[in-house]
């Protein structure tokens, strides 16, 4: 196999339709494995897999998370435009991320709220969707969760086991490291760290410390204390999977052993990613992705974005400009539009002037395609066909360079500038055929690729406001005793479908 079967089946693609014309293009990629730019080759013509760690469910998603996702989503849609029939997979962690004590994510925030670890892991997968949605993302082709492949996880165990590359001590497996770089002589190159060099820096099992026989030696298959709430048999004892196992097993079962591409934070580089190629290499001596892509560090303030040292904002606040780093709220789509202009492999701050400025950029660009859009093209051929097609599929085109949203950008600011040119002149001496090409071509680069929607598009944005709005109506009219009008506010909208909750937070509200 690799994208339609799964186990030994090897499928064949040729004689697969490709479902979209392929476009010419000449698309370099950051390989973070070789640290080159690399020409891209996918592993078969015309299909891409490509595989990127998602959140652990365990909190709601910050910005920084976000920003990771929505260049994926662009590099998704970027190749979805090429052409390529993408299957993208983006997990769910809800299971084996431990904290630096050792216990697991989920279980810690299922204790503190008092719930099921799974209430916890559906609770926020639900609303990280909905930021999802607000942001305009493509939901992936498949998002596996790491509790519904624990067969898979223990048959990697095992599969390691049999090649001698993990053993076992007291209930618990450890990947043993060292043999792994003795006998393999990659373990540290995606990371480009030295086994000697490698303390114990793994932050799963620190617990485990005196189980290991070498600090970077990492478990694979964890024992299960008595009060720990998720677990499972194995043969080696009832536990938990180690959390980097989950995305070898599950990038395994939808895109086969070898694909072509793996995506996340460049903080997962370490250890994360680098266990995730040993596993793979130990369990079928495969190197699971050809190109790793690995997205760069929110920072705010030129600080890394820390939920501990307050040096934070969450997408919420954001939107509604309810926080002390910013003088006002900003939309999803200029955040997005905001992110765009930094490339991925860059770090990037966020600031209220940088915010600001995109504010203005984003409402320059949109206008700029409403002008175009108005514009009534001339019969038979324009002076300008030729200029304002090649400025629109040049600066689409910018993006072979490795996915360089900021370069795009400004080569279509340029052509925007020529449209406002244009405008200004009241002239038309663009054909007609023309037209409708660049048109085309914006509403390509704009809408489908950066992913950016029109203002008041988005629907999550108007509703967000109309129902806060509602909501302080509401509230207002029970500070004034008046329980007429806020029994009818709240029974017009459960007409509606739309259900409101009052809890010790504000007020809640969702479509049923
Ligand atoms: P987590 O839920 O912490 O595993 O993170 C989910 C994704 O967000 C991973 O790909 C992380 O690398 C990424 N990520 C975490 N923090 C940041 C940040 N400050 N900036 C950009 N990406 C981040
Ligand atoms: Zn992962």
């Amino acid at each position: 196999m690799r994208f339609f079967f799964t186990g030994e089946e090897h499928h064949n693609y040729s004689l697969l339709p490709i479902f979209a014309a392929m476009k010419a293009h000449n698309l370099h990629v950051q390989n973070s494995l070789t640290r080159r730019k690399e020409k891209f080759e996918p592993l078969e013509e015309g299909y891409i897999g490509m595989y990127v760690c998602g959140p652990t469910v365990y909190d709601d998603v910050h910005l920084g998370n976000c920003r990771t996702f929505s260049s994926f989503d662009m590099i998704y849609r970027y190749l979805v435009y090429l052409g390529y029939r993408v299957r993208y997979v983006r997990n769910i962690t809800d299971v084996g991320h431990l904290l630096d004590d050792g216990e697991d994510r989920m279980s810690k925030g299922a204790r503190l709220a008092q719930l099921e670890p799974m209430e916890v892991a559906h609770k926020y997968a639900e609303r990280f969707h909905d930021m999802m949605r607000k942001f305009n993302l493509h939901t992936p082709s498949i998002e596996p969760r790491a509790s519904g492949h624990i067969p898979e996880q223990i048959q990697m165990v095992q599969d390691i086991l049999n090649n001698g590359l993990a053993y076992v001590v007291n209930g618990s497996v450890y990947f043993d490291t060292v043999k792994f770089a003795k006998e393999q002589k990659t373990y540290g190159q995606l990371s480009g760290r030295k086994i000697d060099e490698l303390l114990s820096s793994t932050r799963d099992d620190l617990k485990n410390q005196d189980e290991k026989r070498h600090p970077s030696d990492f478990a694979i298959w964890m024992k299960a204390k008595p009060d720990h709430i998720m677990r499972w048999s194995s043969p080696w004892s009832e536990g938990f999977p180690g959390w980097h196992l989950e995305c070898s097993a599950m990038s395994t079962k939808y895109l086969g052993k070898h694909f072509d591409i793996h995506g996340g934070g460049n903080d997962l580089k370490f250890p994360h990613h680098e266990n995730e190629v040993a596993q793979n290499m130990g369990s079928c001596g495969c190197t699971p992705a050809k190109y790793w892509l690995h997205t760069n560090m929110l920072l705010m303030n030129g600080k890394k974005m820390s939920k501990s040292d307050g040096n934070t904002i969450s997408p919420e606040e954001l939107f509604s400009g309810d926080s002390q780093h910013v003088t006002q709220g900003y939309s999803p789509d200029t955040v997005r539009f905001f992110m765009l202009q930094t490339h991925y492999g860059s770090t990037m701050d966020i600031t209220n002037d940088a915010l600001l400025a995109a504010e203005k950029g984003y409402h320059r660009l949109m206008e700029g395609i409403k002008r175009l859009e108005g514009m009534k093209g001339i019969e038979g051929a324009g002076e300008l066909d030729e200029t304002w097609i090649n400025m629109t599929h040049n600066a689409i085109h910018e993006m072979d360079d490795d996915f360089n949203a900021p370069k795009s950008l400004a080569a279509f600011f340029e052509f925007i500038t020529a449209v406002n040119t244009q405008y200004n002149n009241g002239e038309n001496t663009i054909g007609q055929v023309a037209l409708k090409e660049v048109i085309e071509n914006a509403h390509a680069l704009v809408f489908d690729i950066f992913g950016l929607r029109p203002p008041g598009d988005s629907s999550t944005t108007s509703m967000d406001g109309v129902m806060e709005l509602i909501i302080d109506i509401r509230q207002q009219a029970r500070e004034d005793k008046n329980w007429t009008i806020s029994d009818t506010i709240r029974d017009r909208l459960a007409a509606l479908n739309i259900e409101i909750k009052d809890g010790k937070d504000g007020t809640e509200w969702r479509v049923k």
